[in-house]
């Protein structure tokens, strides 16, 4: 892909509504673009990030047998009434009129609906479980819209639904989204833990959140050193330096921000809504439910809060928008360029995504954007060619090697 066709449109200086690094650096790198309070455009840098994750997400949804669809985000008011969440969810919930003055809850969830969907459908104990996800926009009047994609007003969510006929089977699928969420947050790169919780007004009993560990989450975290144990701080009150209470290293704390929530519902919107099932012994019973919520757009920006440096976005290879950029120094010169587009094929026959720098730019700005925007491996096509070598750099490092052109794809690969 060339550059001077991938709208990226780079800022000099520090927007003045940026509130933390990783805002600062997708607004100048051209990731983002605000177009109100908490509502942002995904430009196609970022979207391209966006997609990797949505991928990892499918690819280990799949794992656990999930199946994917796609819900509405005008939800009528009915649905909402039925759950008791009209009111209850307050002014955070977007609502809107169509022009017969119907209500409308413009989604920022969806137990309603999915309640809705499967309620006369998954009726007896021979078709359960079932569990159904989306990736989709969520609307959410949030009242500090902040820390750009953190908090948004419109951001994108990937939220699942599981449907049993009894409490051990919800345990199972639980467990199951317990190791999917750690490999998706693993694959994603993200340093992150998982704190059990309690499940504040969606109701249920157990839940466990995925916090994101960085200066800028809103929650303290205590977490050992030497194992998987975390809580939160208002929960467990452990002075940094105490032992673990699993007996496995010593007590640390962190910032984090929740990117992943699973809950155990139990019966709360089945009861609500009379979706119902019939067991073994023919009784009808309530749907036992379990919900489970990614934030998409939120772990984007996780991811960059806690890999950049002071030039700029430090992006991991799983979800970077390219794999490789080149930089042609001398665009004007017949024969970069004839080699900067033979090298892209060979890279992308190799498998790898290549953004290739061809403005007319003076070099110094080329890398320096290039840092900003932060893809992993950066190679730079200048009058060196002449001599059979060229310049790799790797994002995460400060040295940079001089490859013969012919070991190139083997360098390369031993990176990648
Ligand atoms: P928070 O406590 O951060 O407000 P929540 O508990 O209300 O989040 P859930 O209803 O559990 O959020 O939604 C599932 C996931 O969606 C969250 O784990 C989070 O990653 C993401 N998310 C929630 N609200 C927002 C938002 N306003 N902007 C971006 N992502 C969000
Ligand atoms: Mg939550």
């Amino acid at each position: 892909m060339k550059q001077s066709k991938f709208f990226i449109p780079t800022l000099k200086d520090s927007p003045k509504e940026a509130e933390c690094q990783s805002h600062i650096y997708m607004l100048r790198a051209g990731y983002i673009k605000q177009i109100a309070a908490g509502i942002y455009t995904y430009l196609p840098l970022a979207l391209r990030s966006i997609k990797k994750i949505e991928q990892i997400i499918r690819a280990e949804l799949a794992k656990i047998e999930a199946a994917e669809l796609l819900m509405p985000s005008l939800q009528p008011s009915e649905l909402w009434q039925e759950s008791g969440r009209w009111q209850k969810y307050g002014d955070t919930l977007m609502r809107m009129k169509d022009r017969h003055d119907r209500d409308f809850a413009i989604g920022p969830t969806h137990e309603e609906v999915i309640t809705y969907i499967v309620r006369d459908v998954l009726n007896s104990y021979k078709k359960l479980p079932v569990t159904l996800y989306q990736i989709q926009t969520k609307f959410r009047d949030e009242l500090r819209p902040r820390f750009g994609l953190m908090r948004g007003r419109e951001f994108i969510m990937k939220d699942a639904y599981s449907f049993h006929a009894d409490t051990d089977s919800l345990d199972e699928t639980y467990q199951e989204f317990n190791q999917a969420y750690n490999n998706i947050f693993t694959r994603c790169g993200l340093k992150f833990r998982a704190v059990k919780a309690d499940s504040g007004n969606i109701g249920g009993s157990e839940s466990c959140e995925f916090m994101a560990l960085t200066d800028i989450g809103e929650d303290t975290i205590v977490y050992a050193n030497n194992s998987d144990f975390a809580a939160n701080l208002e929960v467990y009150n452990l002075p940094i330096g105490a032992k673990s209470p699993d007996g496995n290293g010593t007590i640390m704390h962190a910032k984090g921000i929740e990117v992943g929530h699973i809950f155990k519902l139990g019966t709360v919107y089945s009861e609500a809504m009379k979706a119902q099932f019939t067991d073994e012994t023919g009784v009808r019973q309530d749907l036992i439910m379990g919900c489970y919520g990614i934030g998409v757009s939120r772990v984007l920006m996780a991811v960059i809060e806690q890999n950049h440096d002071e030039f700029g976005i430090m992006m991991p290879k799983t979800i970077a928008p390219f794999d490789i950029h080149i930089i042609v120094i001398d665009p004007k010169a017949d024969n970069q360029v004839k080699f900067a587009s033979e090298l892209e094929n060979t890279l992308i026959k190799a498998q790898y995504e290549v953004l290739i720098d061809d403005r007319i730019e003076r070099p110094g700005v080329k890398f320096s954007e290039a840092d900003l925007i932060g893809l992993p491996i950066r190679i730079t096509i200048g009058k060196n060619i002449e001599k059979g070598v060229i310049e790799v750099k790797f994002r995460n490092e400060l040295v940079k090697h001089e490859v013969e052109i012919a070991k190139l794809i083997n360098f390369i690969k031993e990176y990648y």
